[in-house]
């Protein structure tokens, strides 16, 4: 018989999942509580790229490029492809970014190159390149819109037969007694074989709902808006200073439109002079701090006069305790979880949503085998587990 799977989050996971799942051949639902698109993955940055440290992630993203790649073909899925490049501090982390160019030969992604200070500067003209060793450059990588990805990945589960239900929020949760799952959505019970808990910064609530805790920690990050004052004669890439593994935050910053840059602060880990963030009710506009700490730190590492500053827009970082995905079945099976995809989201989520949908329909991650390493139930998380998080069940 086919499988009904529920899955609960229309963002790029949710919709990667969907894909996956009607590819497979089940019966797919998709729930969001608004519209596709509208929670963290339309509030992005927009970035993707493979040039990371951390060997599963290098594989998860160069999954998702690939995907990308046909995306972009199939279904007009803009990407802009400016190039990415890892900036290193110090000489002793070109030999490690080094390695990670063999892996990716290894995986089939063989576009990246190293440079060396001369070479960041001839890339990017105006960079500061005081204190910079070199770094790692992918450059067919860049940025893309997140609602439109998250348009695009449902395009095609809608293609295999997939239901996209919007504006219907999951409010319940109970197990039948014949083992199914039973969802209160707009006030009616639906049954599902299997549900994929996608709910990006809310997936703390939805797994109370059913009954398996995800211990989130949302983050709100935000955006600032650069103008230009004049067109420059190359293209500035996205410029990333943060180095997988760092503790705290550093700057990135990118091309936008002709005269104007985005610029912010990136990290992979929860950071503690922020607050955890209600989903539903988070700061909407940029501080003014942060306007100053990324202008400051802007006008040190691009020399361009005369730059203009104003806020951009905040979003979410749905974050894990130890900052990886949580990623895979609970105790029940028929339950699995993917969520935590903190400031990578749009680079990593529809494969780490594929995967999900693989251990849902099919019990392994097939795309990503070695993905297993995310599971919920890895011992880093089991601390979290025991004590109350600030995602508390909702009355
Ligand atoms: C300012 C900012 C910049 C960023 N820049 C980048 C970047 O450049 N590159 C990158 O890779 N990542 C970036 N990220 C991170 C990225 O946006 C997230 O990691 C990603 O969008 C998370 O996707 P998701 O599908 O898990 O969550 P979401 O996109 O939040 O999707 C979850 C969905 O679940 C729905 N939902 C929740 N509860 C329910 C319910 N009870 N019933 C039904 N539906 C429900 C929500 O409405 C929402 O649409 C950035 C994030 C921010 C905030």
């Amino acid at each position: 018989m086919t499988a009904r799977i529920a899955i609960i989050g229309a963002g790029v996971a949710g919709c990667g999942a969907a894909r996956r799942a009607a590819e497979l051949g089940a019966d797919v639902t998709v729930i969001e509580q608004n519209h596709p698109g509208t929670g963290s993955s339309g509030r992005s940055a927009g970035v993707y790229n493979i040039q990371t440290l951390d060997p599963l992630d290098v594989e998860i993203r160069i999954r998702a490029r690939e995907l990308f790649f046909r995306l972009e073909k199939d279904r007009d899925l803009h990407l802009s492809r400016i190039g990415n490049v890892r900036i290193a501090t110090e000489e002793s982390q070109l030999p490690r970014l080094q390695e990670v160019i063999d892996l990716q030969h290894r995986l089939g992604a063989d576009d990246s190159a190293l440079l060396d200070r001369d070479g960041l500067q001839r890339l990017v003209p105006d960079l500061n390149v005081t204190g910079l060793a070199g770094g790692l450059l992918g450059p067919h990588d860049g940025h893309l819109d997140g609602q439109q990805l998250c348009d695009a990945l449902l395009a095609e589960a809608t293609d295999h037969g997939a239901t996209l239900r919007s504006r219907t929020k999951v409010t319940g949760h109970h197990v039948t007694p014949d083992g199914h799952h039973a969802l209160q959505l707009n006030g009616e019970e639906h049954g599902f074989d299997v549900v994929v808990n996608a709910a990006g910064g809310w997936a703390g609530q939805v797994g109370n709902l059913l009954g398996h805790q995800v211990p989130l920690l949302p983050q709100v990050h935000e955006v600032v808006q650069v103008k230009l004052p004049r067109q420059l004669d190359y293209v500035v890439p996205m410029v990333n200073l943060y180095m997988p593994g760092q503790a705290g935050e550093a700057l990135y910053f990118r091309q936008d439109g002709p005269d104007s840059l985005i610029a912010g602060m990136h990290t992979y880990t929860v950071l503690d002079h922020i607050a955890v963030a209600d989903p539903d009710d988070y700061r909407a506009k940029v501080s003014e701090e942060y306007l100053y700490e990324v202008a400051e730190a802007l006008t040190e590492r691009f020399l361009v006069d005369d730059l203009g500053f104003k806020p951009g827009w905040t979003g979410i970082y749905p974050l894990s305790p130890d900052s990886r995905f949580i990623l895979g079945p609970e105790s029940d099976s028929t339950v699995v979880t993917c969520a935590g995809l903190g400031g990578v989201g749009v680079t990593m989520g529809a494969i780490a949503g594929a995967t999900a949908a693989e251990w849902a329909l099919e019990g392994a991650p097939t795309t990503v085998p070695s993905i297993t390493a995310l599971r919920p139930d890895r011992p880093s998380l089991a601390a979290f587990r025991t004590q109350p998080t600030k995602n508390e069940v909702r009355a």
